[in-house]
């Protein structure tokens, strides 16, 4: 088995991100500028992985010496099945998209939803205790970032959803970590009065779609935290009409970005260089800081 325990000194780190495709990822260019940021030498590579060559794909981590991986899009959940072991946030979740691998033993991590999280206290709102919340959406996203939010004890997060029972399922089984209920998206914009933070995880106003709103913005009041998972546009219409209103914003670029700087944390042991982060993706899809 190959010695891939990386430390300061010890040579090139081997990363990369495996999906299918995998072509579209802008993970390798964070990563990339986030080494050189680093002063770490070493590489970070796009590997197109189809899930019938998932497992072979996961046990040549092991055989090639690769410190980690991500795994994004169609693997997160299969993967599970071929690691040593899961941390809790992987199990919390159901899906992995970090693996790091210690002399051979692959850990699977999920660092979306503390990504997410990080990227909302250091932009917007640096305590979540007490906060009342509205997530819509409870699609993959929305079930790692209300895991995260319940950890920050909020006094409660309603779950609100186009197919209402895919709320009720999600609001049930974390009931026990918190003030956690599932309603459908049209009874959504009755209970608006009450909450601090509406958080978009919904695929809606997302490029090409720009348009669209997954709520009536008119209804949001002066003060409301409005945050929005989608970074392609940078700022959707959610986020600028709800700016009109005297809403403070959050876009989906900081989740993109922390959930990065989470596993190359994991795997270096160094902090990452987020602003870098941030900005070479920032220039990749031109915008501005
Ligand atoms: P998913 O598992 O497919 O879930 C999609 C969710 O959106 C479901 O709750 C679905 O409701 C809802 N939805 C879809 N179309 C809708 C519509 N027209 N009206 C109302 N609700 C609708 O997707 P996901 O993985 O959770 O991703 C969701 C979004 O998060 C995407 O835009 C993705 O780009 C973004 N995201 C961002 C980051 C980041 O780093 N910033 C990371 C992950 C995901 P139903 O259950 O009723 O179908």
């Amino acid at each position: 088995m190959a010695t891939a325990t990386w430390s300061p000194g010890s040579g090139d780190i081997l990363l990369g991100v495996m999906g299918d495709p995998i072509a579209q990822s802008r993970s390798p260019i964070m990563h990339t500028a986030a080494l050189r940021a680093m002063g770490i030498p070493g590489a970070y590579v796009p590997l197109h992985v189809t899930p019938d060559k998932l497992g072979e794909a996961v046990q040549a981590i092991r055989t090639l010496g690769f410190r980690g991986v991500n795994v994004t899009i169609p693997h997160k959940v299969a993967v599970m099945a071929y690691l040593d072991v899961l941390d809790e946030s992987a199990i919390d979740i159901g899906a992995v998209n970090t693996i790091v691998n210690t002399n051979g033993l692959l850990t699977g991590y999920n660092t979306d939803g503390i990504g997410y999280v990080r990227s909302l206290k250091t932009e917007v709102i640096p305590d979540l205790s007490g906060a009342r919340i509205m997530v819509i959406g409870a699609g993959g996203a929305a079930r790692g970032i209300t895991a995260a939010l319940l950890q920050e004890e909020p006094s409660s997060i309603i779950v609100a959803n186009r197919t209402a029972g895919k709320a009720q399922e999600l609001a049930a089984e974390w009931s026990r970590k918190g003030n956690i209920t599932g309603i459908s998206l049209d009874q959504a914009e009755g209970m608006l009065d009450g909450i601090d933070v509406i958080i978009n995880t919904t695929s809606v106003g997302m490029y090409p779609h720009m348009d669209e709103t997954p709520v009536d913005v008119s209804l949001f009041h002066e003060g409301m935290i409005i945050s929005d998972l989608i970074y392609n546009p940078l700022q959707t219409r959610l986020l600028q009409e709800s700016q009109e209103r005297g809403c403070r914003i959050h876009g989906g670029l900081g989740m993109f970005v922390y959930q990065g700087a989470y596993a190359l944390e994991y795997w270096t042991g160094q902090p990452a260089p987020t602003e870098i982060m941030r900005q070479t993706i920032l220039d990749c899809l031109g915008g501005s800081a």
